[in-house]
């Protein structure tokens, strides 16, 4: 019937042609790339782990409170009403991610992103200790399964709760662990929730997150083009592959290594070293995939295989596919990658410019729940209001505030000079108080400057309300 799917095709690495998981087991490939990528896996997890607990003018390096919607990166808040910063620093985010790719290719797949880290240097491993290396004879003992699962889940509970630790920071983060669920029951779940999904993912889920999850692999088609670095198959140098010792035979030769080089084969034995040790399961030789983590794996297993047959290392290598697959030169100028840095110059300048003109403080005045005014025995007005101010400073800072500009009859305002800590919100009940016959039509507005000892001053509007004012006005005239 035509239409009908080819069980032939393999249209994932991680299916099989009935549609259920393969489940992939790879081989370890020692060599100088796994060698490096362990040193920088293990070094990002140390940062990782290290980061909530250091503090940078009293908050940690990176925190993303989103209880109280304030975001800091070393030393630096952002709040909600910060959203040009943001967009500024988004924007910059986003293209550096196009630059480098276009440049390095899928590089932060195989060498920074958590996913690939936490599973090859972590989870991958602990499987390995308890039921043994893949290839190899399996370590034999019904409990090992189990101790493997209780392994994941202490170091599933550990890394969700650095991730939350970002989220929260490390005091809140105490708190919750060691309350009681029933005092901090919304902590408890998100604690919860959030092993419970690593666990998923690492001991479960695995590849599929980079091969059907991960909008950053989808969109490869796009960021890279053919001269971005990305790990190749010289299929000039390895076709046509084939073993080596039919090969010999048929020459009459005996030894692998003395094979003569104008010999019609190339230097692929498919030996598939290169599909069994791939963590998502593909064969490079096929190509650019958009599955292929850039994790050099495959680099490692073909160098060891091209040592023993005496031939150069590199059948696999980081290489574009200009260079590869076109014997071209590689251009690293090209328009992509001249203009991503000129706009993400223009736009991190910005993000400078904005972030050091930036007011010191952010003041905001709210009218207090409830009865929104008062009227007293003399006829005058008083609204309660919640002034809020926000510390930017990276030091204690005093704020000051009177009330200026004042038409229409004696304004006062009670509330005394408060000090904000640093990167800090500090709310304070106040009093505007007015004479009930500057209420012609029942609102009027006042200024409030605030001033700080540093110099700083800020002059906010705010509208009072009361009854329409009636010349006879008395708190008794108004209950009445
Ligand atoms: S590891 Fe190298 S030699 Fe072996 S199949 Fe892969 S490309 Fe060919
Ligand atoms: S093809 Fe090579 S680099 Fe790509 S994911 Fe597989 S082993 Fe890693």
């Amino acid at each position: 019937m035509s239409g009908a799917p080819n069980p032939d095709i393999q249209v994932l690495s991680t299916l099989n042609a009935d549609g259920s998981r393969r489940w992939l087991k790879p081989k370890v490939s020692p060599g100088r790339f796994l060698n490096r990528r362990r040193a920088v896996g293990y070094t990002l997890i140390a940062f990782f782990c290290t980061i909530p607990h250091l503090r940078i003018m009293g908050k940690p390096p990176i925190l993303l409170d989103l209880m109280h919607r304030e975001f800091t990166f070393f030393g630096v808040t952002l709040y909600p009403t910060d959203t040009l910063l943001f967009a500024l620093l988004m924007l910059s985010v986003f293209l550096s991610v196009f630059f480098l790719t276009a440049l390095f290719g899928r590089v932060w797949c195989g060498w920074g992103c958590p996913q690939t880290i936490y599973l090859e240097f972590v989870y991958r491993p602990i499987e390995r200790f308890f039921e043994g290396a893949p290839g190899r004879k399996a370590k034999q003992g019904a409990w090992r399964k189990p101790a493997k699962l209780v392994t994941y889940l202490l170091v599933s509970f550990f890394l969700a709760n650095t991730f939350i630790a970002y989220f929260v920071g490390t005091d809140n983060l105490f708190k919750w662990m060691t309350g009681s669920p029933f005092t901090h029951p919304v902590g408890f779940l998100v604690m919860a929730i959030t092993t419970f999904l690593m666990m998923f993912d690492f001991a479960f889920f695995r590849e599929q997150v980079c091969i059907v999850a991960c909008p950053y692999g989808r969109f490869q088609s796009v960021m890279l083009d053919r001269n971005s670095l990305i790990i190749t198959y010289d299929e000039k140098r390895g076709e046509p592959r084939g073993k080596k010792k039919r090969a010999a035979k048929a020459e009459g030769d005996v030894s692998l290594k003395v094979l003569p080089d104008e010999q019609a084969q190339g230097d692929c034995i498919d030996c598939k070293m290169c599909v069994t040790t791939c963590p998502t399961g593909i064969d490079i030789r096929d190509g650019l995939q958009l599955e292929c983590v850039n994790c050099a794996q495959c680099i490692d297993a073909c160098d060891a295989i091209m040592d023993k047959i005496g031939r150069p290392r590199g059948l696999i290598r980081y290489g574009s596919q200009a260079a590869v697959i076109d014997g071209k030169k590689s251009r690293i100028l090209r328009p992509r990658t001249m203009i991503y840095p000129t706009i993400i110059t223009g736009l991190l300048s910005a993000f400078t410019f904005v972030l050091l003109t930036r007011a010191p403080a952010y003041i905001s005045i709210l009218r207090q729940r409830g009865a929104p005014f008062a009227l007293l025995e003399d006829g005058s007005v008083v609204n309660a209001v919640t002034v809020k101010v926000q510390n930017r400073r990276p030091e204690d800072t005093e704020y000051a505030f009177e009330l200026v500009d004042v038409d229409g009859g004696v304004v006062e305002i009670s509330g005394e000079a408060f000090v904000v800590e640093p990167q800090e919100t500090l709310g304070r009940p106040m009093l505007l108080k007015a004479p009930g016959s500057s209420f012609p039509t029942g609102e009027r507005d006042v200024t409030i400057r605030v001033t700080d000892e540093a110099g700083y001053t800020k002059d906010v509007k705010y509208r009072m309300i009361a009854p329409v004012y009636k010349p006879t006005q008395t708190k008794e005239s108004s209950d009445g």
